[in-house]
């Protein structure tokens, strides 16, 4: 297996330090070391807020901030294998889907450049009242001060793309602390930002005992800002603890599809394999429930079980393989756990359900009751269930039949039952005739319900790391 076995310093107002404390990271694959980063604890989180207030003193200009998105939008496309083999060692994540986390990155990091040129805030139409007769009002879009990002280890390079580089564009300096299992992509970013020009404290990466850092940004009044993506536990949690910050929230799904008898199964079969089990189902809108209309549901199971079993589990690093290891031991067990639960209850295992070597099967339940963990929590693994209904009415209850509301999906050749789902679907998004696990990066991208308080996608993002700070002029 490759692996990029190396050793990482941290970033703190500019220098790479070693604080004398080491962090192993190892690969969820073969358990072999991928390499070690320097660990930091509060002392090195306050240290790196200090960086940030000092960086902010002297505001970057938009053009340059744009130059310097861009020309790490241009690294990371001569790095792309780099980024990509970075990806794969640290997450498991198996190549073919690390190569396309890399380019998304790109994306990323070049929508956040147009939005730093282009962030401007309004005219007030003053005239419109008695009171304003005579006056010329405007906003300026001021940056909200320092960001506290913290990244899951799901997407360890895009979902880092997604916090630093919308705070940049904003003029925002930014404390960063990736997940524990995955620092190395957002070191390898933070080189790369080093390397375009970001001048010292804009971006401070500290990788540690996620409580220790986690306070350190939530008591310190100087970060004004907390983004985080990762389980709702934890988000919900900083976000009553800072109420006084704007805590912004990408959290879990129970992603659920539905597919109705006029939809073209053998695509809808092809495209639900792919997304119920890309990167074992560690993706937070990865297809985990559908529903199928009973005129459709036999003919779609014939088409999609096969398509389940024909897909390759195994290395990450094996160009051929789709489906890898679950990120440890005690995120495979659980999920074990919950599929012996739906077994216990009566569910039928379709396939999958054991385990190949130290790798868990693709795994399809049929008749999962609506109660099982299966059917309403976040499996976040290679599980997904399928469920026949009667009618439109009742597959959106069964789709909405949950705490959360990330995407949804439905596969309908009918545009009045598209529409009808679509609004009617209680989900951040819905797509319609692609799976819910469609993400471009531009997109407003986020939940309601659990699912979070938040849009993300750069000229999203933007808007949210910035305040309205109004001017108004007497003629
Ligand atoms: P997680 O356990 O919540 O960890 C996410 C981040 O929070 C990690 O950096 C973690 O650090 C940190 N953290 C943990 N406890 C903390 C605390 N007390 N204070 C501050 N930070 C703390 O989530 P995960 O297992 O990495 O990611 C999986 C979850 O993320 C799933 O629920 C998935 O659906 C969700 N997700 C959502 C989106 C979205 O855009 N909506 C995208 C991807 C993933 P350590 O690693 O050091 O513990």
């Amino acid at each position: 297996m490759a692996t990029t076995a190396s050793e990482k310093k941290l970033l703190i107002g500019g220098d790479w330090i070693e604080t004398g404390d080491w962090l192993e990271v190892r690969s969820p694959y073969s358990g072999d070391v991928v390499g070690r980063v320097a660990k930091a604890g509060t002392a090195e989180a306050r240290r790196a807020v200090d960086a940030a207030e000092a960086a902010m003193q002297e505001p970057l200009p938009a053009h340059k901030r744009a130059e310097i998105l861009v020309r790490v939008a241009g690294a990371l496309g001569r790095r792309h294998e780099d980024a990509a083999q970075t990806i794969s060692a640290e997450a498991g994540k198996p190549l073919k889907a690390a190569r396309v986390e890399a380019s998304r990155a790109m994306s990323t990091f070049t929508f956040a450049a147009v939005e730093a040129r282009t962030l401007a805030g309004e005219m007030v139409p003053m005239d419109a009242s008695q009171a304003g007769a005579g006056k010329l009002a405007f906003t300026l879009r001021r940056p909200i001060g320092i960001v506290g990002a913290i990244s899951p280890f799901n997407f360890p390079l895009n979902l880092v793309a997604h916090k630093i580089a919308p705070a940049l564009a904003a003029g925002c300096a930014v404390v960063l602390k990736p997940a524990s299992q995955t620092p190395f992509s957002a070191l390898l970013l933070a080189e790369l930002m080093t390397e375009a020009g970001l001048p010292p404290g804009w971006l401070n990466v500290l990788v540690g005992p996620a409580s220790e850092i986690g306070d350190v940004l939530v008591e310190d009044e100087r970060v004004r800002a907390i983004t985080f993506t990762g389980s709702g536990d934890v988000g919900w949690k900083l976000a009553e603890r800072a109420p006084r910050k704007r805590v912004k929230l990408e959290l879990g799904n129970a992603t659920p599809v539905i597919v109705e008898p006029d939809a073209a199964l053998e695509d809808v079969a092809t495209r639900l394999a792919a997304n119920a089990f890309s990167f074992a189902g560690q993706s937070c809108i990865s297809v985990q429930r559908i529903y199928v209309h009973r005129d459709a549901y036999d003919d779609l199971l014939g088409r999609f079980v096969p398509k389940v079993q024909a897909l390759v589990v195994g290395d990450p690093a094996d160009e051929t393989t789709d489906v890898g290891p679950l990120i440890d031991g005690d995120a495979r067990d659980r999920v074990l756990a919950w599929i012996g639960e739906a077994r216990a209850a009566g569910a039928d295992i379709l396939t999958g359900g054991d385990l190949d070597g130290e790798l868990l099967r693709p795994t399809v339940i049929a008749n999962a009751a609506p109660d099982l963990k299966v059917s309403c929590e976040e499996v976040f693994g290679p599980v997904c269930t399928l469920t026949r209904y009667e009618t439109l009415d009742e597959a959106i209850e069964l789709a909405n039949g949950t705490r959360y509301g990330l995407q949804a999906g439905i596969f309908t050749r009918d545009l009045k039952t598209a529409l009808a789902a679509a609004q009617r679907l209680d989900f951040g998004g819905v797509t319609v005739n692609e799976a819910p696990t469609f993400r471009a990066d531009q997109m407003p991208y986020g939940g309601v319900k659990d699912s979070g308080n938040t849009r993300e996608g750069p000229a999203y993002a933007v808007r949210e790391l910035t305040e309205e700070h109004l001017v108004v002029i007497e003629l």
